[in-house]
C-alpha cells in the first residue's frame, strides 16, 4: 500500500488546486438500492474528474525535482489534468493523443495551453512517444495510474470520504488501470480496515476481474465499452498487488446498466456524469452488491461527456 503519510502529503500538495467535492444524496437512489447511498462527486472536480489530484501531486514533485517540461499520453481526463496543472505551474506540457481523438477533448487540452502531438491509435504507440519527447528535452513523463505519487494523489478521495462520512460501511469505485481504487484502498484500509472497498468494471473491460481470478496480471484485447476511461487492457504493476491483497470484491456491470445509471443521475439528480463514473452507480442500482441497509459511498469519478455522446445516452 501507499503509506498514509504520503497520501496526507498529497492532500497538502493539492489543496490549493483540487476541490474538496461534496457527497450528494438522493432518496430515490436509497430506495432503489436498499442502502443509504452518497455520491462522492468528482464530476464537480476541477477539470471535471479526479485525475487532477494525482496529476497535481506528481507534476508538483517533478517540478521540485527540476523538470522543465512535462509530457503525458492521453486524450482523456488524464491529459486534460496534466495540461491544466502544468499551465498553472508555468511549465510547458505536450500531450500525445491518438490520431482519431475527439476534437472536443483536444480543444480542452489546448485551452490549458497544452501542446498536442498526434501518434497512432493505441496506448502502446502513444506512451513510448510521450516518454521519448520527455527524455529529449530533459522533461518528465507523467503516467496515468501506475505511479506512487499518482496513487497517493487519487488516495485523497479516500481521505475525504472518511472525513465527510466517518461511519461509512462500503465504498464503491470504478476501476480502469486501478490508480483511483488503489489510492482509496491505501487511505481507507489504514484509517479504518473495517470499511469495505468494492471495485466495478464493465463486463467488456474485465481485465482486473480476470487478473484477480488468476492472481496475476492478465491482459485483455482492446475493448469498446461506452465507459471510455475504463478501457485499459490490464491493471498496473504498482496498482495490482494493492488490489490483490486488499480489495474486498469486484463486480461487473453491463453496457445497458451503465447507460441506465447515467440516465438515472441526470433525470433524478440533475447531474451530468460520464459513463466511466456511472459504473459505481450501476452497481448500486443493479443490486449486484451483497450489501443491504448500509452506508454506501459510490465514487462518481468524472463528468466529461460531450454533447453528442450525451444525446446518444439519452435516446
Ligand atoms: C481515469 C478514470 C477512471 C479510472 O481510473 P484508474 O485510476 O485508471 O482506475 C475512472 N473514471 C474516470 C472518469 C476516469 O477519468
Amino acid at each position: 500500500m501507499i503509506p498514509l503519510t504520503d497520501i496526507k502529503k498529497a492532500s497538502e500538495a493539492i489543496k490549493d488546486i483540487a476541490h474538496r467535492t461534496p457527497l450528494l444524496t438522493s432518496e430515490q437512489l436509497n430506495e432503489r438500492s436498499g442502502n443509504r447511498v452518497s455520491l462522492k462527486s468528482e464530476h464537480l472536480q476541477k477539470t471535471g474528474a479526479f485525475k487532477i489530484r494525482g496529476a497535481t501531486n506528481k507534476v508538483k514533485q517533478a517540478v521540485l525535482d527540476g523538470a522543465k517540461y512535462i509530457t503525458a499520453a492521453s486524450s482523456g481526463n488524464h491529459g486534460q489534468a496534466v495540461a491544466y496543472i502544468a499551465n498553472q505551474l508555468n511549465v510547458p506540457a505536450t500531450i500525445v493523443v491518438p490520431e482519431d481523438a475527439n476534437p472536443a477533448k483536444l480543444d480542452a487540452i489546448e485551452a490549458y495551453n497544452g501542446k498536442i502531438v498526434k501518434c497512432g491509435t493505441t496506448s502502446a504507440e502513444r506512451i513510448p512517444k510521450a516518454i521519448a519527447l520527455a527524455e529529449e528535452a530533459g522533461g518528465t513523463y507523467i503516467p496515468p495510474y501506475d505511479d506512487s505519487y499518482i496513487i497517493a494523489g487519487q488516495g485523497t478521495v479516500g481521505l475525504e470520504i472518511i472525513e465527510q462520512l466517518p461511519d461509512v460501511d462500503v465504498i464503491i469505485v470504478p476501476v480502469g488501470g486501478g490508480g483511483l481504487i488503489s489510492g482509496i484502498l491505501s487511505a481507507v484500509k489504514q484509517l479504518n480496515p473495517k470499511v469495505k472497498v468494492i471495485g466495478v468494471e464493465p463486463e467488456t473491460a474485465n481485465d482486473t476481474y480476470l487478473s484477480l481470478q488468476n492472481k496475476q496480471i492478465t491482459a485483455i484485447p482492446p475493448t469498446l465499452t461506452i465507459a471510455d476511461g475504463l478501457r485499459t487492457s490490464q491493471p498496473g504493476d504498482v496498482t495490482f498487488p494493492i488490489l490483490l491483497k486488499h480489495l474486498d470484491d469486484l463486480v461487473l456491470v453491463s453496457e445497458e446498466e451503465i447507460k441506465a445509471a447515467c440516465r438515472f443521475v441526470m433525470e433524478r439528480m440533475k447531474q451530468v456524469i460520464e459513463p466511466s463514473s456511472a459504473v459505481s452507480i450501476a452497481a448500486v442500482l443493479s443490486r449486484k452488491l451483497a450489501v443491504q441497509n448500509k452506508k454506501v459511498v459510490a465514487v462518481v469519478s468524472g463528468g466529461n461527456v460531450d454533447l453528442k455522446a450525451l444525446q446518444d445516452l439519452i435516446q
